[in-house]
């Protein structure tokens, strides 16, 4: 079987590993060396100008479905759990609480829920909103897990590393959020990022007042393109009697957009994490937006119009 193997950046050094066990076990075998974001990013179009049979994607579960042959290796993690006791103290006062965990610790979840339960917690596992595969399980783009548990709660828990997936679920929700990083051995809460997000989306609507030419990203990887909402977006600009075009790109390249000069400002279709992690990236005053703070901004000038007049 002619196989192309996909791996995420952090995974990318076991690449050749797995290649001569496939190869070993009779396949021919490629490796794609694409940067891969997620499983959003699958690379069938390699795959197919290959003609390879088969897609293996590493470290992700399934995200959507694609006309292709894909196996997922979802990547496991046994992160050690001593750091739980000292979460103790962090939720006192706090009985009910959600925890939410990346698809690499899922198969923990039930460990600390049954920690939490055995120290006096009420253990609350929401179901994600249909990107994410499992209960509890949290992605960049799909924070469901947390955000439709938000009032059954009194605070969250994210077990695991790093900060771009409880970032994610913060913004979407309204408790107290604990951060028990294992590996780091670092337990935090982190509201506060809650409030720097909303500063900083209000200061990019406000930015933006005075943008005319506005271009929209589609990107074409297979989980995150929607040309559907990049159509409705530049019609609901132009009903505005502004300016709208709009861009194509399989990775968005921030310094290609900006070298697109004639562009106020950008409104982002893809995934959703660009609008929040890489905002600026472009330009402080050329944010790049969410299609719900377009929609803020549009009403925001039509308000100020009426003023005027
Ligand atoms: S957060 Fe973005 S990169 Fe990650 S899976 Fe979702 S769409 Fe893909």
């Amino acid at each position: 079987m002619r196989i192309l193997l996909q791996f995420p950046e952090g995974l990318k050094q076991k690449a050749l590993e797995h290649a001569k066990i496939l190869e070993k076990e009779g396949n021919e075998v490629f490796i794609s060396a694409s940067p891969t974001f997620g499983a959003c990013d699958l690379a069938i179009d390699e795959a197919r100008s290959i003609k390879a049979d088969k897609l293996v994607h590493f470290g992700h579960a399934e995200f959507h479905h694609v006309d292709f042959n894909v196996e997922y290796v979802p990547y496991s993690i046994d992160a050690p759990t001593g750091i739980l006791a000292d979460s103790l103290d962090y939720l006192k006062g706090y009985e009910r609480i959600g925890i939410v965990t990346t698809i690499q610790h899922i198969h923990q979840l039930g460990e600390l829920s049954d920690f939490y339960s055995r120290n006096g917690k009420k253990v609350v596992i929401g179901k994600p909103y249909g990107f994410a595969k499992r209960k509890g399980q949290i992605l960049g783009c799909d924070i469901g897990s947390a955000a439709t548990i938000d009032r059954e709660v009194d605070a969250f828990i994210y077990f695991g590393g790093g900060i771009f997936h409880p970032l994610g679920a913060v913004i979407a929700t309204t408790k107290p959020f604990l951060v028990v990083e294992p590996f780091a051995n670092r337990i935090e809460f982190i509201d506060h990022l809650r409030e720097r997000q909303r500063g900083r989306s209000r200061g990019k609507v406000l930015s933006s007042m005075d943008a005319r030419r506005f271009g929209i990203l589609v990107s074409t990887k297979n989980g995150q393109h929607n040309m559907a909402l990049g159509k409705l977006i530049k019609k609901k600009i132009e009903s505005s009697g502004l300016d709208a075009q709009i861009l194509v790109a399989n990775t968005f390249d921030f310094i290609s957009i900006w070298n697109m000069m004639e562009f106020d400002a950008f409104v982002n279709t893809a995934c959703p994490r660009i609008a929040v992690d890489d905002s600026d990236r472009v330009s402080a005053s050329k944010p790049i937006l969410s299609a719900n703070e377009l929609m803020d901004l549009l009403s925001m000038k039509a308000e100020l119009s009426k003023v005027r007049n």
